[in-house]
């Protein structure tokens, strides 16, 4: 029988010496080195063991590593980074910038590297709707999202996020197309000079209001210009023949959610400072805003009539906020005022149109209007009612316009002085009625040629929206982090840390650093003194982090928004307790405390039997809301009789997600025996926190 050197075998079959060595003896085939002889035989065995293990180890690879390939891909992508991408990519879709950069890109695609290929997407476009765009069969685009471990059909749509990356696996850049992208014309209009939009910012009680008044007072006395009859958000004066308009913001949190949903509406912010107080948190906090948004600062040193002022002090605190004024070698004008006796109020106007001159302001006017929504509410008489700041165009009485998720026809424009007017330019405020629901603040105000096209872009962005509210549900939570420093695909624990005083500020943030260990760190974003405020939490939001109080809590708008974005506030009184719970989360030993939180109650009123249905109860809602799926305890002279869960929930016959206090709704329970007319039942909803939570 013909037999083969080892040495021999192991170079048909691809292997070191040492490697058939080794097998040989896993197999139980003694020999004794790379010149020892092998049977025909054990060649054979031992080819079909190099065989059966290739073909093992394919299946395994396959089993571990041919679906999730794209999945661990997708693990790499920091979720920070792709939350600052949407964001940014949002405020892209509202900056109209896209075009230009698209006609930029066009342009380098032709000149530079003409295999460039781009793509036009829109946000939660179809599967059909991104293979039409990329010219390729919906087969392949349906065949990589499977690759991809995307289970999807033709009609389903994709966000932003997903979009991009499917368009990355077909070579493609993306360019996200905005509504106004949709609807701009590409007619070049020529830019006139526009009057100023002044913000006043400071700290509370050091006069903001006072000075608006008087602002308003000089104007009304100095013009004959007759009374303001209605305060709206936005009012402009005329002075020395030239027109400022202000933005009676409260607080600086209009600024920030301005500046959250990416409109920039302010030219000059008048930071009011009191000369006796000096600069406080809120002064620094409206510094910050200010210099973020890149917006020019004139100080005004206020309540100079006091005794205790003292401006050369406030002047030097401001020097160490980064804001210098002239007489100290810096940028910024300062004037001195009394705002409650009129002193200087003349001198804080010229700044501005000092500085608006400075500024250069121009607008196209001579086109179809472009504004941002400064305030909205519901009027008793008048419907929903907003007051939209012009910024580009003239706005006409009739014209159609879509604005966010809704759209309308102006119906009727109301100066300041609430007389009716017809139409109104770059940078007037004006209250417009004929909107179809409330728009938030800060969202874009577009004028469009027609009214269906209005309504398409509107159905379109509210769907968008909703897509949107689904796709909110990811919480920034200490136990989201905990199980992302678990799975190692973040290696910081990020916070936005608020305490009662500078000295606790500092001594947490110095405690919180030294836990920070070999592979996961500590990083405060953010910290301050005070509660904690909106810009904390849009501030922890878009970054990442969660927001930790110590002997301070949230104020309630920031709860709200808290509620909104998804962002976890935890609140502590003692140091230990805090450090020990960041260092838990950290090694990854958190653990949850399921809480039941009341969210409603409801008066069964009615009981209907449906056929193949079965118990419907006609509830009156009567406090708080009820949302399909919570958990129901039916209670009965105020004993708990059922627990059960909510199955079904119809406001009239449509399906309804939820139903809020003072509404009637029919109510179907997974448990629902015995329930009678006038029980009670209360709902509840599940949430998980961290234990330990010091609140
Ligand atoms: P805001 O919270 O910044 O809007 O402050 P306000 O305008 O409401 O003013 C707070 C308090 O300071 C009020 O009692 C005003 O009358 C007073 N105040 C405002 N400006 C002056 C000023 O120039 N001199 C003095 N003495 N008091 C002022």
């Amino acid at each position: 029988m013909p037999k083969k050197k080892v040495h021999k075998v192991a170079k048909s079959l691809g292997l070191s010496s040492a490697a058939l060595l080794k097998l040989l003896k896993e197999m139980g085939i003694m020999v004794k080195s790379h010149m020892s002889v092998l049977s025909d035989e054990d060649e054979k065995k031992v080819k079909h063991k190099i065989s059966e293990d290739k073909k093992r180890v394919k299946k395994e690879f396959t089993r571990r590593y041919s679906r999730p390939k794209v999945k661990e891909k997708k693990k790499k992508i920091d979720p920070v980074a792709i939350k600052e991408k949407i964001k940014s990519t949002l405020a892209k879709m509202e900056k109209k910038e896209t075009r230009k950069h698209y006609k930029r890109e066009v342009r380098a695609k032709v000149e530079v590297k003409p295999t460039e290929k781009i793509v036009e997407i829109t946000d939660f476009m179809t599967v059909a709707d991104l293979a039409q765009a990329m010219k390729l069969p919906t087969t392949d685009v349906i065949k990589k999202c499977l690759d991809m471990g995307l289970m999807v059909s033709l009609n389903q749509r994709l966000d932003l996020d997903t979009l991009t990356v499917m368009s990355d696996e077909f070579g493609y850049d993306v360019k996200v197309m905005s509504v106004e992208d949709q609807i701009a014309t590409d007619v070049e209009v020529d830019r006139l000079e526009r009057p100023p939009v002044v913000t006043i910012m400071g700290h509370v009680d050091h006069g903001k209001t006072t000075l608006l008044d008087s602002i308003t007072k000089l104007r009304t006395v100095e013009e004959e210009y007759g009374r303001i009859t209605q305060r709206m958000a936005a009012y402009q004066i005329e002075y020395h023949n030239r027109t400022i308009t202000f933005l009676d913001t409260p607080g600086h949190e209009a600024f920030t959610a301005m500046r959250a949903r990416g409109a920039q509406v302010t030219d000059i912010v008048i930071l009011v400072v009191a000369a006796d107080d000096g600069v406080m948190p809120q002064t620094i906090e409206a510094i910050d805003h200010a210099l973020a948004a890149s917006v020019p600062i004139i100080v005004c040193i206020n309540k100079i009539d006091l005794p205790g002022s003292n401006v050369n002090r406030v002047k030097t605190q401001l020097a160490k906020a980064n804001v210098v004024v002239e007489d100290f070698g810096g940028k910024s004008i300062c004037v001195e005022t009394s705002a409650l006796k009129g002193i200087g109020i003349a001198d804080v106007l010229d700044a501005v149109l000092v500085k608006a001159e400075e500024l250069k302001l121009t607008a196209p006017f001579d086109k179809t209007a472009k504004g941002v929504v400064i305030e909205a509410r519901l009027d008793r008489g008048k419907g929903n009612v907003s007051t939209i700041l012009v910024q580009e165009g003239n706005l006409k009485k009739g014209d159609p316009f879509v604005c966010g998720a809704h759209f309308g026809r102006v119906r009727e424009l109301f100066d300041q002085q609430s007389n009716r007017i017809t139409e109104a330019g770059p940078s007037t405020a004006v209250l417009v009625l004929g909107f179809s629901g409330l728009p938030q603040a800060g969202e874009v105000f577009l004028a469009v040629d027609n009214e269906r096209r209005a309504r398409e872009i509107a159905s379109q962005r509210q769907l968008i929206e909703r897509m949107r509210k689904l796709k909110a549900k990811s919480k920034v939570t200490l136990l989201d982090l905990q199980e992302k420093i678990k799975a190692g695909e973040t290696k910081e624990l990020r916070l936005i840390l608020k305490a009662d005083s500078a000295g606790s500020t500092e001594a947490l943030d110095e405690k919180l650093n030294e836990l920070s260990m070999e592979d996961v760190a500590v990083r405060v974003v953010h910290k301050g003194v005070g509660k904690i405020n909106v810009s904390d939490v849009l501030l922890a939001e878009v970054t990442g982090a969660i927001c930790v109080g110590f002997h301070v809590g949230p104020d309630t708008n920031a709860l709200d928004a808290a509620e909104r974005e998804g962002v976890e506030i935890r609140t502590y009184r003692l140091i230990y307790e805090a450090l020990d719970d960041l260092r838990s989360a950290m090694v990854g030993l958190l653990e949850p405390i399921i809480t039941e939180i009341l969210v409603g109650e409801a008066e069964v009123r009615e009981i209907f039997t449906i056929p193949k249905v079965g118990l419907i109860f006609g509830c009156y809602m009567k406090d708080g809301k009820v949302l399909y799926g919570a958990i129901a305890r039916v209670m009965r002279e105020g004993k708990e009789i059922i627990a059960s869960k909510v199955t079904s929930l119809k406001r009239f016959k449509e399906d309804a997600k939820e139903v809020l206090a003072g509404y009637e709704c029919g109510i179907g329970l997974e448990q629902d025996g015995d329930l009678q007319k006038g029980d009670t039942i209360q709902f509840y909803k599940i949430e998980e926190t961290a234990a330990g939570d010091g609140k």
